[in-house]
């Protein structure tokens, strides 16, 4: 039977919003010492917005387009795209057998052929390349600086790009704080997107550049995890279906319940559904507290 301690930490912690599946994520939170993030949507708001738009032909058709196929995803960047589409009065084109190719973006087929929407990752898999000293005419206009690029292609052919940018969630940086003043001995940030939007972000936070890593497919987010259950016990946060599997190989896997999705609440241990990440440290300290009183 599981001890009166533990049930009545797992209810304290439900009344701040950290649900538990079970006793035993809370033991092994309590010996957690290293917390990674994954950015856009958990350290983030994941309220994206569109900065600026860059692509050959009318802009109207371009974004009538990409909102078409974004209409088909739930991340967070298809939200800002749509919103940007319905800001300027446009209908979205309709796009058939689209699919999400997790960490890169999205793929379908309108009355044209495929369509494609994402990253430079997803561009290169199409054949239209992108990179910082090939940057094919429609986008090489557009600054992207620290905001993240999503590219529009047709085959290997680019028809353009928009840039989006979302800003840290405002319970983030006192909430990485409060890990750091508990004795975390690692921070540490994931991400799918661009190394200079991670350091802008993660700069923001007071995450040590050594602790960011970016341009993660979810495999390297794995790989990562693992690599750090080398030295201790690690705690996950993540929002996304392409967090799912860092959430599973994580010591702890903890969800964000509020906007997350489906798969990663699934995959997780914990979910956590106050929109307050210091509510991470006050779940870690009560873990603590418990696992103390138990033994
Ligand atoms: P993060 O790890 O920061 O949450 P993701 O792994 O969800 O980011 O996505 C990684 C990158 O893949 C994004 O920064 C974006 O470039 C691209 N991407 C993912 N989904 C989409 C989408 N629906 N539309 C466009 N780009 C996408
Ligand atoms: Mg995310």
């Amino acid at each position: 039977s599981v001890p009166a301690a533990i049930l009545s930490a797992l209810s304290a912690s439900a009344r701040g919003g950290v649900l538990f599946k079970g006793g035993a994520a809370l033991e092994t939170l309590a010996r957690v010492d290293s917390f990674a993030f994954d950015k856009t949507g958990t350290l983030t708001t994941g309220r994206q917005e569109v900065v600026d738009l860059a692509c050959e032909g009318d802009p109207d058709i371009f974004l009538a387009r990409l909102a078409g196929l974004e209409a088909h995803s739930e991340h967070p960047i298809a939200d800002a795209i749509r919103r940007a589409a319905a800001a300027r009065g446009l209908k979205p084109v309709p796009v058939r057998e689209a699919r999400a190719v997790p960490g890169e973006g999205m793929v379908g087929v309108d009355d044209e052929g495929v369509l494609w929407a994402g990253n430079a990752r997803l561009a290169a898999r199409m054949g239209a390349r992108d990179t910082p000293d090939d940057r094919p005419a429609p986008v090489g206009g557009l600054d992207r600086g620290t905001q993240t690029l999503v590219l529009l292609g047709r085959g290997a052919r680019l028809l353009g790009a928009v840039t989006v940018e979302d800003q840290p969630r405002p319970t983030a940086r006192p909430g990485l704080a409060a890990l750091r003043a508990r004795g975390v001995a690692r921070v540490a940030m994931l991400t799918g997107d661009r190394r200079a939007v991670a350091e802008r972000i993660g700069g923001d936070l007071g995450i040590a550049p050594s602790e960011i890593h970016a341009d993660l497919r979810p495999e390297d987010k794995v790989r990562i995890v693992a690599g750090l259950t080398e030295a201790g016990r690690v705690a996950f946060v993540g929002d996304g279906v392409n967090d799912a599997a860092a959430l599973a190989r994580a010591d702890v896997g903890i969800a964000m319940g509020a906007a997350g999705s489906e798969v990663a609440l699934q995959a997780a241990d914990v979910a956590l559904l106050s929109e307050d990440l210091g509510q991470l440290a006050a779940a870690h300290a009560l873990a603590r507290r418990t696992a103390r009183i138990i033994r």
